[in-house]
């Protein structure tokens, strides 16, 4: 069995990781809301569930992973009312709300991939499960948890509440205050009480995303898709459930109160919350204008950024803290982040040069560093994924494997199995589970192997116009052109730019 505990934000304590049915594990992550490009505090988020994700495989877990894009166009406030704000966006930039969700959720996927975060297993969107979210809706009103007004549904907290149960016990806010909280919020004439969220929202007429529902057109609440599809592929009950701080009130809140209430069932029994990132102390977000897209972060094209930084050295700097606490990183912290990163993986390198000669007589002291080191990996990742004790141990064994690389590349005081050892817990944590990675791209932002094929289709463009050949010349410009690259030919010769 394995050692592994798990912080529960809803029983506030470490527990024994206990899957339901193992070696299955069911997980659920809220996924972005694609109307816009995600920054880099979402990329922290989902940093913290990846590596989740791959310790449970290492550990041999078979899982389940799901998360979810929302593209349903939720709601700002916190009972989830208000604007919808992937249409407004698509007024913006003058487009149909599904181009918007096919735009950022295929940004998305690319800025995944340059993490190096893991696709789920299921990625289920919220426009999707348009049906499943009626009945949901459905049958809560059946069970009088819910009521309709005007061609909006809403949840009824105190009928919920009355049935024995306890709305804000995962953010430990009770009610009362909740109410005295609640002041001319939308919807505030037609819901019994401040306190009720929406489960189905009447759309007006000019409202470009709705569906036809028993209550008339219109769309639904915010929380109500990720109950739908966390049981529509997790079951009723299931292993983990997880998203950033921010959203344990009220999206979790609601989603527990819509699961007990339609499945008579508490449906997680780990509830995982990630800390929030900052930067120079205030926290990252779009409204408060100190987002750093990670395309600002690769050319370093941000007022508050020095210079470029690889995706891999913030990943890095994200993993060097524990994901439960707050994380305030500013130019500094980069930079050393960009230092360990180079140690880390050149230990990578080196490693897989050094041979076990064994001429000297093992030294107990060295052997048991390397031991406690490399245990000191599990040990830290049980921990509830206390990834920022892994990166220290790694950090430990990355300076004696550099002493065996400069000592003629040979580890010699140390036995076969404690060299064995370092040989498979140093790439196994930190490729395997921190999913860091050899990156072609530079630690200064520019690209080695863009760099390369570049040199040769520049190359090819030259001979084609030396022969006049402009038919390939042209060719190659204008498939360069739909990939974003520019050529620029000046008088030292051909350059190229990323557009
Ligand atoms: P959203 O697309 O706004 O629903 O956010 C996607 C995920 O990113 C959610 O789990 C949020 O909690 C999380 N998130 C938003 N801002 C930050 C931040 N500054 N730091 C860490 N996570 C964040
Ligand atoms: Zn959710």
């Amino acid at each position: 069995m394995s050692a592994l505990h798990i912080y529960n934000s809803l029983s506030r304590q470490k527990e024994l990781f206990t899957p339901i049915n193992p070696p299955f594990v069911g997980m659920y992550i809220c996924g972005p809301t694609v109307y816009n490009y995600v920054h880099l505090g979402n990329v922290r988020t989902f940093t913290a569930f990846d590596v989740v994700y791959r310790y449970l495989k290492y550990l041999g877990y078979n899982v389940r992973y799901v998360r979810n894009i929302t593209d349903a166009g939720h709601l700002t406030n916190e009972q989830g009312e208000g604007k919808n704000r992937m249409e407004d966006q698509a007024k913006l930039e003058r487009i149909e709300p599904m181009e918007i969700v096919q735009k950022y959720t295929l940004s998305f996927h690319e800025v995944c991939s340059l993490f190096n975060l893991l696709p789920p297993t299921i990625e289920p969107t919220a426009t999707g499960h348009i049906v499943e979210q009626i009945d949901m809706t459905e049958q809560l009103i059946q069970k009088g948890l819910a009521y309709e007004a005007n061609g909006s549904v809403y949840f009824d907290v105190k009928a919920y509440n009355n049935k024995g149960n306890n709305y804000g016990k995962l953010s430990g806010r009770n009610i009362d205050e909740l109410l005295a909280g609640y002041r001319d919020l939308d919807g505030q004439d037609e819901k019994k009480s401040s306190v009720d969220f929406a489960l189905w929202k009447k759309a007006s007429p000019e409202h470009i995303m709705q569906w036809n529902s028993p209550w008339g057109s219109g769309f639904p609440g915010w929380h109500i898709e990720c109950s739908v599809m966390s049981t529509k592929y997790l079951g009723k009950r299931f292993d983990i459930h997880g998203g950033g701080m921010d959203l344990k009130f009220p999206h979790h809140e609601c989603e527990i109160a819509q699961n007990i209430g339609a499945c008579n069932e508490e449906p997680v029994n780990y509830w995982m919350h990630s800390n929030m990132l900052n930067f120079n102390g205030q926290k990252m977000s779009k409204s408060l204008g100190n987002s750093i897209l990670p395309l600002e972060l690769v050319t370093g094209n941000h007022p508050l950024l020095d210079k470029a930084y690889s995706p891999m050295v913030v990943r890095l700097l994200f993993l060097q803290s524990h994901y439960a606490s707050e994380l305030d990183i500013n130019i500094k912290s980069l930079q050393d982040a960009e230092k360990n990163l180079r140690k880390l993986l050149n230990a990578a390198n080196y490693l897989q040069e050094i041979t076990q000669s064994g001429e000297l007589k093992p030294d107990v002291d060295i052997e048991n560093q390397i031991h406690q080191l490399c245990l000191g990996c599990k040990g830290a990742m049980d921990d509830d994924f206390n990834t920022a004790k892994t990166v220290a141990n790694l950090l430990g064994l990355a300076t004696h494997i550099n002493t065996y690389y400069n000592n003629g590349k040979t580890a010699n005081n140390i036995s076969v199995d404690v060299y064995n050892s370092l040989q498979k817990y140093y790439v196994e944590y930190l490729f395997d589970v921190l999913g860091l990675k050899n990156e072609t791209q530079n630690t200064d932002g520019s690209n080695e192997t863009l760099d390369k094929v570049m040199n040769l289709v520049i190359d090819i463009r030259k001979q084609a116009r030396e022969n006049k050949d402009w038919t390939t010349s042209d060719k190659i410009r204008d498939a360069l052109k739909d990939a974003k690259i520019n050529i620029k030919d000046n008088k030292d010769g051909t350059t190229y730019e990323l557009i």
